[in-house]
């Protein structure tokens, strides 16, 4: 498989006012597919969002090396890392903030084409066709995103994320904010999507249903860092770290009858002001063992394409 993105040794440290650091992403090892999802999954604080953000470095990484295509995407300057940005998109959250609620949805579709200096010929005829691609028609142009569901207005968010052709799309939550009955229409449009455009996506989300149903392969995060790495079928079938075991076993039975041993995840998380030493998931994991508290754990390859950092996994 090709390497669409490599990512070595990142981190995105926040100094915090007063002292201290927040270690929102340390270390992150990474390699995406051309053509895959990746889903990335973790409670909410493991620094999953910060990581998409600083791969198009929306956020700027401390350290650390991220190639697309292997193009070193740290060492560019303003004017290149914007155009490298036709090819690397962003979904976001919540679709309603993310849309300028002052423009007609013809000219927040059509905006990326003259922000990347694209052809302005036939623009309109342009933004036509990338409503009809998200499900929308030439009736949504004349007006405001207000005036539009939560599911449309993710649409529209798609149709401006697609405007310059990308290769590589991050969406950051992009279902979660939407109703249950919604969220699988949207989910199902960004599969469609990805093939029809052959996207490549890392799909960051909380809901472990969701992440299972639209990854090729799946990273879990804890505290700034990737603990478990593989492909879907097999991390939801058996997952072996600690910390997957017990966020998998937060995920609702399918059939009320369904059995499996839970194991329940203890305690909060602790904060990435003050990782824990060694082993971060020491103070929740419950085969902990004096060297969990000492030693870091590295990411080792225990299977094809699978890894974990885990001393006893
Ligand atoms: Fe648990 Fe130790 Fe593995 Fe960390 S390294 S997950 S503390 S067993």
């Amino acid at each position: 498989m090709e390497e669409l993105l490599k990512i070595e040794g990142l981190k995105v440290h926040f100094p915090v006012k007063g002292g201290g650091v927040v270690y929102a992403v340390d270390g992150v090892n990474l390699t995406i597919f051309k053509g895959e999802t990746l889903g990335l999954v973790g409670e909410s604080g493991c620094g999953k969002s910060t990581l998409g953000k600083s791969i198009l470095r929306l956020v700027e990484p401390t350290s650390g090396e991220i190639f697309f295509k292997s193009e070193n995407i740290r060492s560019l300057g303003t004017k290149e890392l914007q155009a490298k940005r036709k090819e690397m998109q962003m979904v976001f959250q919540d679709p309603f903030s993310s849309l300028n609620p002052r423009m007609r949805i013809e000219e927040i579709v059509g905006e990326p084409l003259d922000i990347h200096s694209l052809s302005r010929s036939g623009r309109r005829e342009r933004v036509i066709e990338l409503l009809e691609s998200v499900g929308l028609g030439e009736d949504a142009m004349p007006r405001f995103p207000h005036q539009f569901s939560g599911g449309q207005r993710q649409r529209i968010g798609l149709a401006r994320a697609l405007a310059v052709e990308p290769e590589f799309i991050v969406a950051d939550e992009p279902v979660s904010a939407l109703d249950v009955s919604i969220q699988a229409q949207i989910v199902n449009l960004m599969k469609d999507l990805g093939e029809t455009f052959s996207l490549t996506y890392l799909f960051i989300a909380h809901d472990l249903r969701v992440v299972e149903y639209i990854s090729d392969r799946v990273a879990i995060m804890y505290l700034g860092k990737i603990v478990e790495i593989g492909l879907s079928k097999e991390i939801y079938s058996l997952p072996r770290h600690p910390y997957t075991k017990a966020l998998f076993s937060s995920i609702p039975e399918p059939s009320p009858g369904a059995k499996g041993s839970k194991t329940l995840l203890k305690g909060d998380m602790p904060s990435p002001l003050m990782p824990p030493s060694g082993c971060s998931f020491h103070t929740r994991c419950p085969i902990a063992e004096p060297l969990c508290r000492k030693e870091l754990p590295v990411l080792r390859e225990i299977g094809e394409k699978h890894s974990v950092a885990c001393h006893l996994a």
